[in-house]
């Protein structure tokens, strides 16, 4: 089958054999690539129109006591200056955030115990209480069940946790022993069993990722049926093992949202700040291809340069309306436009 053939049939079946996968994963020529975009903008704007979901993300935390060799935020790295924000000043960002026009708020942090399950619990039915009509998403890594249905029963919406890679394998070669897939895996199962809208996903590019790997991700999320996925460039930080490791492409990045989306119509996907940081207009084309999603960040200025998973990341020394402003032009330049809205899945 050609590359016209492959997307057709992807369209129409949700899924390829593994050699057809790898048919579109690898070399094709600038008018597939075009055909491959277009058809992925269709079925996006089918079910999406042109609206651009917005997510405030409030980086809350940085400490973690997990030691993902790609992570600039790793226990390990002792270069990095560690904050963590109080209620206080995570409820002012949920209000200026609710003032700009976000209804749904991300509390993104490392795996930092010093929130126990009261606390996240108190911070979840805070923000509901003060901004009833908004989703909250919790991206707190993994934690018991039993937690995450006392997040969930406090009011929390949503939760982001990438699967990061489905291969045992390559999960041991981005991750120390302690962690596991198979954990990682059962987080998210649950997570679904307990009524969140949950994201799975992956970084492009990340090292020793083969053409497989991706086709196995894809296979993992197939059966999962997450309603959000998240897929951006892997990014190296100064800091970690991985510092002297490529960054994923734009190009890869952008193929991959536009496969997802045809293979999930309806899925909520971001153009991640980390495909933005690889091309100054990563996430316009991120849009282009098929995303439905951009997530400002409304962490406060103070800490913004502390939240460092990569190097080079954009926004870093600007306000939360800067950001929503600018994002909102950004949209407007390509004929999109970012809606006041929970933007839930359809
Ligand atoms: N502690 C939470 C949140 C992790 S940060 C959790 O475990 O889910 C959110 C995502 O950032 C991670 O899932 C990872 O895919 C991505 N990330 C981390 N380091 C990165 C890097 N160097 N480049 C690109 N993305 C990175």
């Amino acid at each position: 089958m050609n590359n016209r053939e492959l997307i057709e049939k992807l369209k129409t079946e949700g899924i390829l054999e593994r050699e057809e996968f790898k048919c579109l994963l690898g070399e094709m020529t600038s008018e597939d690539k075009e055909l491959l975009y277009s058809c992925a903008r269709e079925i996006r704007e089918k079910h999406y129109g042109k609206d651009v979901y917005l997510r405030g993300l409030i980086e809350f935390t940085n400490y973690c006591r997990n030691d993902c060799f790609y992570c600039g935020i790793r226990k390990s790295n002792l270069a990095a200056d560690r904050y963590r924000l109080t209620k206080e000043e995570i409820l002012d960002c949920t209000d200026k955030g609710y003032e700009l026009g976000f209804r749904t708020f991300v509390l993104q942090g490392g795996e930092d115990m010093f929130y126990s399950d009261e606390d996240v619990c108190d911070l979840v039915s805070s923000i509901k209480m003060q901004h009833p009509d908004c989703a909250v998403t919790l991206s707190i890594g993994e934690r018991s069940r039993e937690s995450y249905q006392k997040y969930y029963d406090a009011g929390a919406d949503r939760y982001l946790l990438r699967h990061e890679t489905a291969d045992p394998v390559h999960y041991a070669r981005l991750h120390p022993s302690e962690l596991s897939v198979e954990n990682r895996k059962k987080c998210l199962y649950d997570l679904k069993e307990i009524g969140y809208q949950v994201g799975a996903g992956i970084m492009i590019g990340s090292p020793y990722q083969t053409d497989d790997n991706v086709v196995d991700d894809l296979i993992f999320m197939k059966e999962l049926e997450p309603h959000m996925i998240g897929l951006g460039p892997f990014i190296p930080h100064k800091d970690t093992p991985f510092k002297d490791e490529k960054a994923g492409t734009l190009e890869d990045t952008l193929r991959l949202l536009a496969i997802v989306r045809i293979m999930f119509p309806h899925v909520l996907l971001p153009a991640t700040t980390a495909l933005g940081t690889i091309d100054p207009r990563g996430r316009e084309k991120g849009i282009l291809a098929g995303a439905n999603v951009v997530m400002p960040n409304l962490s406060p200025k103070s800490v913004r340069g502390k939240y460092l998973l990569y190097d080079g990341k954009i926004c870093t020394g600007d306000e939360a309306a800067e950001c929503r402003s600018c994002m909102e032009r950004r949209m407007e330049s390509i004929g999109y436009k970012v809606v006041v809205s929970r933007g839930d899945y359809r």
